[in-house]
């Protein structure tokens, strides 16, 4: 089957068309500055890489685009947009309404719909994909695959937060989670290789990218998250904050003179390492910088790793225990030094790092000594992979 795996921002598109019998990506790309002026980037596979500057309108100019390119005589990789079977897409925010992926209707559409106010960047953009997709393919079954569908496990005491509740019941204020496609492939294939697919087990999975969250799963199930009612919770990341005391954006406005919206804009874009740091928000300039004696460079890397073991440490209690943990996202899957620093604060629970397996990236690898109390695993992510199969799954 051929499923074509949509991933639509405001003024992007990302997608991949996958095999879903040998998993093999066919062709992947991207779709940049949509409403602006457009530019295609279309890699087929053992084909050269195609750019196109193309004037893209819209999202649905941008899907057109990309399907020109999927049946295109030279660059394409299938004679007939028929041979297209189903369509997975990416959707960011499935409130409370999706604990699963579901295949797409009218009502669902609706109900995605309803969450915008939980995502306003992100759900809305992600409709408008669905909807160019429904022009242009309008007999192909679509599936929604949602982020936080993963976390709705996540039991009460997990994902309340301690204000009144009526919040929670008129607003819908509480954890949702991200990153579920991610830390669901990850969790199941750790399973897997620990051989506890069906037996009781508690794991760790670290999703460590530029949008960083931690997830403790039992027994094959989310039961708490560390990123919350947004992205911007948890972890210190690229350029988000994390969790900080909430009366620091009141306090920051007065002193800034801006308002609470200006905050968190500064929380978003330009906190993090890369506030902190004041070099990057990515990990490589980082450590350069820090080998260079850069200090606070230094700093950031030892506030992210610091965070990174809180979370864990915490995951440890409410589980009471951990059978193994991994790694995952570009940080998780090739920062060695990374890796390290967060399993030296693990040594409590008789977790010992190999440097020589270590000594990886970006492949699937034990990283503990055979003596390790807990193991630990690098194993990369593939979310576009996730959600072909979920849709393969649903129609
Ligand atoms: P992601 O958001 O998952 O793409 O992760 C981005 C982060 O991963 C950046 O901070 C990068 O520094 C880091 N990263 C990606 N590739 C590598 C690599 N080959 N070596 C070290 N760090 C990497």
């Amino acid at each position: 089957m051929l499923v074509f795996v949509v991933n639509c921002g405001s003024s992007s598109l990302k997608y991949q068309l996958i095999d879903s019998e040998s998993e093999k990506v066919i062709a992947k790309g991207l779709c940049e500055r949509i409403g602006i002026d457009g530019r295609l980037t279309h890699k087929p596979t053992g084909k050269d890489e195609v750019v196109k500057e193309v004037a893209m309108p819209d999202h649905k100019a941008a899907v057109s685009f990309v399907l020109e390119a999927l049946s295109d005589t030279e660059c394409g990789v299938i004679k007939d947009l028929s041979e297209i079977d189903a369509v997975g897409h990416r959707i960011v925010h499935g409130g409370e309404k999706f604990a699963k992926s579901v295949v797409i209707t009218d009502e669902v559409m609706k109900a995605i719909e309803e969450c915008n106010d939980l995502a306003p960047l992100h759900n809305p953009a992600n409709l408008i994909g669905i909807t160019a997709c429904q022009a242009l393919m309008p007999n192909i079954p679509m599936v929604a695959v949602f982020d936080t569908a993963f976390h709705q496990t996540m039991p009460r005491e997990a994902y309340l937060y301690g204000v009144p509740f009526e919040y929670y019941e008129q607003y819908k204020v509480r954890k949702y989670g991200f990153h579920g496609t991610s830390h669901s492939f990850v969790s199941k294939r750790l399973l897997n290789i620990i051989g506890k697919e069906n037996e009781e087990s508690k794991v760790i999975i670290c999703h460590l990218g530029n949008g960083s969250s931690i997830t403790a799963v039992k027994n094959g199930e989310s039961v708490d998250t560390s990123m919350g009612f947004t992205p911007l919770d948890g972890l210190l990341m690229g350029t988000r904050s994390g969790s900080i005391d909430p009366a620091v954006v009141q306090f920051l406005a007065a002193k800034l003179d801006c308002s609470l919206d200006d905050v968190l804009t500064i929380l978003n874009k330009k906190s993090g390492v890369e506030g902190i740091s004041g070099v990057s928000s990515d990990f490589r300039d980082l450590e350069k910088a820090s080998n260079e004696g850069n200090k606070r460079a230094t700093i950031a890397l030892d506030m992210f790793a610091y965070r990174c073991a809180q979370f864990i440490g915490s995951y440890v209690a409410v589980m009471n225990g951990v059978d193994a943990i991994a790694f995952t996202a570009g940080i998780g899957e090739n920062n060695i030094s990374m890796r390290k620093k967060i399993c030296e604060y693990l040594g409590y629970l008789g977790i010992c790092i190999d440097d020589n397996k270590n000594n990886v990236r970006g492949e699937e690898a034990c990283i503990s000594t055979e003596d390790s109390n807990v193991s630990v695993y690098v194993i990369p992510t593939n979310e576009e992979l996730a959600i072909a199969r979920e849709t393969v799954a649903l129609i």
